[in-house]
């Protein structure tokens, strides 16, 4: 478990240039600096060293992209034919799978994440999942009714775009999250005001440079880099902005659908998430081991989705913890842009003293550590894999989402289906959770017992374009992915005619 620090060597001089040039915000089909000027700095996750500077937009910046975005919204946007918007999209998605040898180094390098989940798994996935809202751009349909009313009659609907929107997304999976947003948005003829976080705005520049590549109309996708204090609340209140989608946290979600009272724009929210990883007593112990490290450690634990929460049977908790324990101890930290590395630092110095706090909180009442417990290092923010047990339903590091490579671990006895959903679902979160065993019906059965949005069985954090995701509960509000994200970005209007 070695830290190595200096991220730079593995860097290509292309995409250094790149992250270290002038950076400018898409506004209109324009490059634009913030009105006021101001900037903010990007770090390097692995070392702390500021990488770039990016444009710190503030209200008057997202003034002038909702402006845009309307008048594209109004203009040659909404005339376009849907099999033309889909062509478009189709090869923004051709670009960003082309372009894989500058974002996958772009996306580790700011968030930290090893290369290999970024070139290999983020990218595509990015790329696909314009592919497949590409192909929906064609299908948004309505319907007809059969009227009950006397007289003779013909009522439609119509799936129309809900307008502009803001879509403030977060620094885990910087371009997979633009992709769930802003591929829907597009495909149903919405224009987008983005706003990636602070912390990994570079990724979704080089996008903006695809976006005017693959020829998509000015105004239609802008981009607004800035604080979710200053370019995030300006949106979130803004009286133009129809619709606001937001992933992150609970509490920022709250604040959102806060602000949106204003003109009630529409709000969606994926928010965090507390998941159980329930290991029943038949389940195949080293798939179980494999699943639950994954399902702890894969990002640095910066998923939404993280399973922090084991619920193992007594009779193979022992071995599932020393398995575990094992993956863990043997995880190689470093950099995300070293090849070599497994698990890379977590994104700011802020999660890290978070991560860290609640860890300690957790062994100031009682709770053991079974491996990790604490930073890693004194460079860069990397924070060891760990595995706390003995913990009770009270402490902060059980009720609390931490968003780092943590997972509490506490074994059952009884395979009472009730009782297991009734602790797995003793979160204010329902994101996701995870069923680890070879009975079907047991499966089945607290598949339905829990609140959560998604359940997987036998794997963990499998996300599929077609697969709608997001939270029961505190975890959020609406779904992404599949074809129900369409229902985000459409409104149904209704017409009846009554026959002359
Ligand atoms: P985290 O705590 O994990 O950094 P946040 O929920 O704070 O997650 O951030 C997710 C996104 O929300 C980022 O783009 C961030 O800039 C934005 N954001 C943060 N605070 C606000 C706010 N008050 N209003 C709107 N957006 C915000």
């Amino acid at each position: 478990m070695t830290a190595h620090i200096d991220a730079s060597k593995f860097l290509d001089p292309r995409v250094a240039a790149f992250v270290s040039g002038r950076h400018a915000m898409l506004i209109g089909g324009q490059w634009l600096p913030a009105a006021s000027g101001r900037t903010l700095d990007v770090l390097d996750p692995s070392s702390g060293k500021v990488i770039a500077a990016v444009p710190a937009g503030e209200g008057a910046d997202v003034d002038l992209a909702v402006k845009a975005a309307r008048k594209a919204f109004s203009g040659p946007w909404s005339s376009m034919v849907p099999a033309e918007r889909a062509k478009l999209i189709w090869r923004l998605a051709d670009l960003i799978e082309q372009h894989v040898d500058m974002l996958g180094p772009i996306n580790s390098y700011e968030c930290g994440k090893p290369i290999g989940d970024s070139r290999n798994g983020e990218v595509p996935f990015t790329a696909e999942t314009f592919r497949y809202y590409a192909g929906w751009a064609t299908k948004l349909n309505g319907e007809s009714m059969t009227i009950n009313a006397p007289g003779d009659w013909h009522a439609y609907t119509r799936r129309e775009p809900v307008g502009v929107v803001g879509q403030i997304i977060p620094w885990n999976f910087p371009l997979a999250m633009l992709a769930w947003k802003v591929a829907p948005a597009l495909a149903t003829g919405c224009t987008i005001v983005l706003k990636p976080a602070e912390q990994t705005p570079i990724g979704a520049l080089y996008f903006g440079k695809l976006v005017e590549e693959a020829g998509i109309p000015e105004g239609v996708v802008n981009i607004v880099t800035g604080f979710g204090e200053a370019a995030g609340a300006a949106m979130s209140g803004h009286p133009d902005i129809d619709k606001i989608a937001f992933t992150g946290s609970t509490e920022v979600g709250k604040m959102i659908a806060r602000a949106a009272t204003g003109n009630l724009k529409k709000v969606s929210l994926e928010l965090g998430g507390k998941a159980p990883t329930i290991v029943l007593a038949d389940a195949d112990v080293e798939m179980a081991v494999a699943g639950a490290s994954s399902a702890a450690f894969f990002n640095a634990g910066q998923s939404c989705g993280a399973g922090t929460r084991f619920f193992v049977h007594r009779k193979i908790y022992d071995k599932v913890m020393a398995g575990v324990a094992e993956r863990a101890e043997k995880l190689r930290l470093g950099p995300g842009l070293d090849p070599s590395s497994e698990l890379g630092p977590v994104v700011s110095q802020q999660q890290m003293e978070r991560i860290t706090r609640l860890i300690c909180e957790g062994k100031s009442s009682g709770a053991e550590i079974v491996t990790g417990g604490g930073r890693a290092g004194d460079t860069g923010y990397f924070v060891k894999p760990t595995i706390i047990s003995n913990t009770t339903r009270d402490m902060s590091v059980i009720r609390e989402e931490i968003f780092g490579p943590v997972a509490c671990a506490m074994p059952f006895d009884d395979e009472d289906l009730d009782a297991l959903a009734r602790d797995a679902n003793d979160t204010e979160y329902g994101l996701a959770a995870s069923i680890w065993t070879n009975n079907l019906g047991a499966a089945h059965r607290l598949a339905a017992k829990i609140k959560s949005g998604t359940v997987w069985i036998n794997c963990h954090n499998f996300n599929d374009v077609t697969m709608p995701f997001g939270g029961f509960k505190q975890s959020g509000w609406g779904r992404e992915l599949g074809a129900q994200a369409l229902d985000l970005y459409t409104q149904t209007k209704t017409v009846a005619i009554r026959l002359p």
